[in-house]
């Protein structure tokens, strides 16, 4: 009986560091609550605070190199208003697809800002400041070699997580991005499901793309991740069945944090949504985004942002999570391990 129990307690105590040991901290867009968002600089800090995996967006340029941007625009990371003001489109934004690499390489990029008044105002107040110092835009290829170079000089092995930015835009534009972002996982080793890359995009058609047409024509695997917005969308994926059916194309979902656990929850009521239980019982990891400390953005039903991690995480049970602050859920999770 006793003895029964004990190993009971021990089974129960290796399945829970086991549970621990697999939740994993994605720096999304790097560091990017530290240093601009997307710049080598910002990629260097992530990984030296310990992230898990470092995301990458991927856009294309005139001359069909991909690059590390959020947006499908220059305008809000970069200068490309000063120094090319006659290229923008009729809209008044600036696409990388109308731009070279070599112009690219021309821009300095910053903290995120808008314009107010012709002033430059940055979305986050209290981030790295605009106009400070030296950053530029780099190539996935730069960033993977970066990442690779870092996992060679520290015997670590942190893993990438690009996602295909707006492939619909793109095919309109008559470029495959999804097939230049595979051709440069291949290049650069990742080619099956225990290499460590997520591919991640917003577009259900382009995943299903990818998974049947794109990778077996690359003659490779890698994990597939279901980014999910608003329910709109694609309200099918919200069904009682939405995630088995998910689970013939994808590896995991990256969701929206209030997906996962509603915005108008309060401390005294937490409002779990089906989404994680029905994710892990289709077998789809979850990795919600984006996870923020700055003022204002921690949702009123959290103390703090410790707190935000541990609902989450644990209570929620997700599997891994998106953060500007990949140092806070690093300790986090390695102070829930002691
Ligand atoms: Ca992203």
């Amino acid at each position: 009986m006793h003895r029964v129990k004990t190993l009971g307690i021990l089974l129960m105590a290796t399945l829970t560091s086991q549970a621990l040991a697999q939740k994993i901290v994605i720096a999304h867009r790097g560091a990017s609550g530290y240093l601009p968002e997307h710049t080598l600089e910002a990629k260097s800090m992530a990984y030296a605070m310990g992230a898990d995996y470092i995301e990458q967006d991927v856009v294309m340029t005139k001359d069909d190199h991909l690059i590390v941007l959020h947006d499908i625009t220059l305008d809000r990371t970069t200068d490309v208003a000063e120094k090319f003001p006659q290229r923008a489109r009729d809209d008044g934004r600036y696409y990388a697809i109308d731009f070279t690499l070599e112009e690219v390489r021309q821009l300095s990029a910053s903290e995120g800002f808008r314009l107010d008044n012709g002033q430059k105002v940055q979305g986050y107040a209290e981030r790295f400041p605009l106009g400070h110092s030296a950053f530029s835009v780099s190539t996935l290829e730069e960033e993977i070699e970066l990442i690779q170079g870092l996992n060679e000089s520290t015997d670590r092995d942190v893993g990438i997580y690009p996602e295909i930015k707006q492939p619909e835009f793109h095919r309109q534009e008559g470029r495959d991005i999804s097939t230049a972002v595979v051709d440069v996982l291949k290049r650069y080793g990742y080619s099956s499901k225990q290499d460590k890359v997520y591919l991640q995009t917003f577009s259900f058609e382009e995943l299903e793309i990818i998974k049947t047409e794109i990778l077996p024509a690359a003659g490779i695997e890698v994990n597939l991740i279901q980014l999910l917005g608003s329910p709109e969308s694609y309200p099918w994926m919200f069904e009682s069945d939405g995630m088995s059916k998910l689970a013939a194309f994808a590896d995991g979902i990256g969701p929206a944090h209030p997906l996962v656990i509603e915005r108008g929850s309060s401390r005294s009521n937490l409002r779990i949504t089906p989404l994680v239980e029905r994710a892990h019982a289709a077998g789809l990891q979850v990795h919600p985004y984006t996870y923020r400390s700055d003022p204002g953005q921690v949702p009123q039903y959290a103390e703090d942002f410790d707190d935000l991690l541990e609902k989450h995480y644990f209570q929620a049970d997700v599997d891994g999570l998106f953060t500007d602050f990949p140092d806070q859920a690093v300790n986090f999770l390695r102070t829930r391990r002691r």
